[in-house]
């Protein structure tokens, strides 16, 4: 790749836009524009992060490191400078069109009952909490001529999967949480495979920004697990969406002194047990410190709030959990 394809994709990508997207958020303003927060880069108490929005360019006081968005990408994900392009290209095209699509299905949710209705027997009520996840809601359709009216082109939504290859929408009769990058939609009706997420990667873990700073965090497998718990109260809560980590989100677990909890389906087949337990093993040869938890039998986080189980029933399972 030559220069000035490089600095094509850096002016498509402002830095700001990037970090905005992975929950970025500034603490304070600085003169000329400039912007300070949290480091996303280490585990940052105090903030250290300088990034200058005209430039496009950030700094770390803490960690040291700095750079342009392609430099960001590459101390995120670590990963090399190919492959940074590859993500920031695949972003590029992803993003604004995940973002639209999200906004229409947050229309939709209160426009049908049915989906209120599902978002009630897995215990979502609170209003704050459909809003701090950005809920929506894919009825029958819709999102694709929403989309080319606001000037997408058909091909465009094909390759993101929004749309599928005969031009339906991908998602239909779901439940939908915005990802850093992807959308996951979870079926309301049994005829439909449950998940669905579109192709590429489902990132990292959930809502790590606003978790990472916590010295406990809570692990779960599943967002309704993580909805019940963050409406509990429990905002150290963060999701692996399934209980596989991929590479990113385990670096996320190990990139400080901290301990996890790990809270995984107590499902009868065993395998969140299992998953837990193997994952338990390889954190703590990375010294994170791992205490698992024993739900009762059958149950996973989400059931056992909707089934009427309290706060400080689950902070008591918290508290008795064993490395
Ligand atoms: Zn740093």
């Amino acid at each position: 790749m030559r220069g000035p394809a490089l600095d094509e994709l850096k002016q498509q990508i402002p830095l700001l836009n990037y970090l905005h997207a992975h929950d970025w958020q500034p603490t304070r303003q600085l003169s000329r524009g400039r912007l300070m927060g949290l480091c996303p880069l280490h585990c940052d108490h105090k903030p250290s992060f300088l990034v200058d929005p005209s430039k496009s360019l950030f700094y770390c006081y803490g960690c040291g490191r700095g750079g342009d968005v392609i430099r960001f990408v590459q101390d995120y994900h670590q990963v090399q400078f190919l492959q940074a392009l590859t993500l920031l290209y695949q972003w590029r095209g992803l993003a604004p069109l995940v973002h639209e699509a999200a906004g229409f299905y947050r229309m939709l949710l209160h426009r049908h009952g049915e989906a209120v209705e599902y978002l009630h027997q897995r215990g979502v009520r609170s209003p704050e909490l459909v809003e701090h996840m950005r809920i929506g809601y894919a009825h029958h359709g819709g999102l694709r001529s929403w989309l080319m009216q606001l000037g997408h082109p058909l091909q465009a939504l094909r390759q993101s999967g929004l749309v599928t290859a005969v031009g339906y929408d991908a998602y239909i009769h779901r439940i939908v949480f915005p990802l850093e990058s992807n959308l996951y939609g979870r079926s309301i009706s049994p005829a439909a495979p449950t998940h669905r997420f579109l192709p590429g990667s489902k990132g990292g873990l959930y809502a790590w920004e606003q978790v990472r700073r916590h010295p406990e965090v809570i692990l779960v497998e599943g967002l309704f697990d993580y909805a019940v718990l963050w409406q509990a109260g429990f905002y150290n809560v963060t999701c692996a969406m399934g209980n596989h980590l991929n590479g990113h989100q385990y670096r996320q677990l190990c990139d400080s002194r901290r301990t996890v909890y790990l809270a995984f389906d107590a499902d009868p087949n065993g395998s969140g047990q299992q998953a837990a337990q193997s994952l338990a093993g390889r954190l703590q040869q990375r010294g994170v410190n791992v205490r698992k938890l024993s739900l009762p039998d059958g149950h996973d986080p989400n059931s056992f709030f909707v089934q009427g189980g309290t706060a400080r029933q689950f902070q008591s399972l918290l508290e008795a959990a064993q490395p």
